[in-house]
């Protein structure tokens, strides 16, 4: 692939080998099948890793025990300044990881420029928070005595993730669990390999020039059954897993047998409520960027509009004018907005659901289709529909992955919305264009959104890293990025401290000898 600048890009990441399957980042180990990564964007092969054996797995697991021991010593402040370094080396990468990312995933080049900026935040902000662990110090009720609250790295981490962010997620968790104290086992999309080789290369540069040992950072290759080698593992007290609610069932219950603990990001089902007072200029380019961004492929993509009867036309007649406006094609070229879908697999599942959605009665209002020609050769690329549902359908009350968008009317109170809104069992993203206060606040009140995720004026798709990420019901409750999410990372530690010359019992209890 000479087009785009992509053969110097993968050069700049240290992948030039790569379609050999010898540059996996791990050179030492044996391995099992190949894995082959082919472009959604134009059909071609990019390159093979090998996936991991039971064997590389235990010499990885050995090799991150081990570092873990040491990476522990090391002071919060100082893991921050690896994660600093990691930061600079991904600005000095940026092009060449985000052109990977839009060349093996399909995503638009803004937006894979836009993921790995989405890193380099998430490594400012970890830097900012190993100065600030903090525990707290806790009144006793027991004279001479004081508590405290203490945080302390956890171990080894399990990362499993995702396609459609394949390098971002990574660096949520690994930011925050490095400046934790705590060593990283990666296992990556089987859909998008290469990105995770490339983001290993870059911090195993960063490693090596600090003098640290390489099992802080480690990568598995492969599907799900070496993911699985992870879940079942009970020398790993953390699982991080983003994927689909079929893969979170499986996984949250292998780790919950073990007593482990999981932070599950799953799929989601995402509305925007459009109200009467909505502005149309924040309503068109929220409801299309969050339905056809990333091709329907982000876990916040929206997925449902429920509009106001009294607007309804208004909207859908702008809606679908919009769409008009759409360009599909390769998505290294800035000009166009969609890219293809992952894979052929998609493709078809974003057919079957059209035709799911008009069996059980919706309305096309913008046809779908899967585009041919020039260009297209990969057969990955489709066109964006709108189906005109009723939120009950079985299809709708489905995360489908692809850039379908099912548009329905509400009548009456903001309440009848709200019921449509949380009325599907994930629990992930949601949005209110209104310029009503009341509306607003009611949408965020305890009796509003259900979701990890409520906006006012804005999509459903977009999160900054500031905040903690993630949703609730079948979005699995965890909560990843900003906020307060670094304490999963950690195990917490309550202390008593006695140093009067006394034994007193909590609660008065005597127990004279
Ligand atoms: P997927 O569930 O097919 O795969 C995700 C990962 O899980 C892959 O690495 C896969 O190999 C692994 N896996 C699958 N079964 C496993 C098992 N039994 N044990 C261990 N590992 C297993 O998902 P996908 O198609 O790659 O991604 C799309 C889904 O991810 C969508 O549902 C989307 O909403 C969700 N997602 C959620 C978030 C979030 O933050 N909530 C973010 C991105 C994607």
């Amino acid at each position: 692939m000479t087009d785009f600048g992509m053969d110097k890009a993968l050069k700049h990441l240290g992948l030039q080998d790569i379609n050999n399957g010898t540059s996996t980042g791990q050179e030492n180990f044996s391995y099992g099948e190949i894995i082959a990564s082919y472009s959604p964007v134009d059909g071609r092969l990019i390159g093979k890793v090998k996936a991991s054996t039971k064997e590389d797995y235990e010499k990885v697991m050995e090799t991150a025990t081990k570092a873990f021991l040491s990476f522990r010593d090391i002071p919060a402040p100082q893991r921050g300044e690896v994660v600093r370094q990691f930061g600079n080396k991904l600005r000095e990468k940026k092009e060449a990881l985000g052109k990977l990312v839009s060349y093996e995933m399909g995503k638009s080049y803004q937006e894979g420029l836009g993921e790995v900026q989405e890193m380099i935040d998430i490594c400012d902000f970890a830097v900012g928070l190993s100065r600030q662990l903090n525990g707290q110090t806790i009144p006793s009720e027991r004279p001479g005595h004081v508590m405290r609250e203490q945080w302390h790295p956890i171990g080894v981490v399990g990362i499993i993730s995702a396609f459609n962010f394949p390098v971002a997620v990574w660096a949520w968790n690994t930011a925050l669990a490095w400046i934790c104290g705590d060593v990283c086992v990666w296992k990556a999309s089987e859909k998008t390999p290469l990105c995770a080789v490339a983001c290993q290369n870059i911090i195993a540069e960063v490693l090596k020039q600090n003098n640290l040992p390489e099992g802080i950072s480690c990568i598995i290759n492969g599907d799900y059954k070496v993911g699985e080698m992870m879940t079942n593992d009970a020398r790993i007290p953390l699982v991080s897993a983003t994927g689909s609610t079929r893969m979170g069932r499986i996984v949250g219950t292998t780790v919950a047998k073990r007593f482990g603990k999981s932070l599950l990001e799953l799929g989601g089902n995402n509305a925007i409520i459009i109200t009467p007072s909505a502005d149309l200029k924040v309503v068109v380019p929220g409801a299309v960027f969050g339905a056809v961004g990333t091709c329907g492929q982000r876990c916040t993509s929206t997925r449902r509009l429920i509009i106001h009867e009294s607007v309804y036309d208004k909207v859908k007649e702008a809606i679908v004018g919009a769409y008009q406006q759409i360009k599909i094609g390769n998505p290294l070229n800035e000009n166009n907005h969609v890219g293809p879908l992952i894979d052929k697999e998609s493709v078809n599942t974003y057919l079957a659901a059209i035709e799911k959605a008009k069996d059980e009665g919706g309305a096309i209002l913008v046809e779908g289709g899967v585009l041919e020609g020039e260009g297209y050769e990969s057969g990955c690329y489709v066109k964006p529909a709108i189906i005109e549902a009723e939120n009950h359908f079985e299809i709708v009350q489905h995360e489908t992955f692809a850039p379908i968008l099912y548009l329905m009317k509400y009548t009456g109170e903001l309440e009848n919305a709200i019921e449509k809104q949380n009325g599907v069992v994930q629990g992930l993203s949601s949005s209110i264009m209104t310029n009503e206060l009341k509306e607003a606040e009611k949408f965020l009140s305890y009796a509003g959104s259900d979701c990890g995720i409520a906006n006012v004026n804005i999509g459903t798709s977009g999160a900054e890293i500031g905040g903690a990420f993630g949703g609730e019901k079948e979005t699995g409750g965890g909560r990843e990025s900003g906020s307060d999410a670094w304490k999963v990372y950690m195990r917490r530690q309550t202390n008593t401290i006695n140093y009067s010359d006394e034994l007193p019992l909590a609660q008065g209890i005597k127990f004279d000898l």
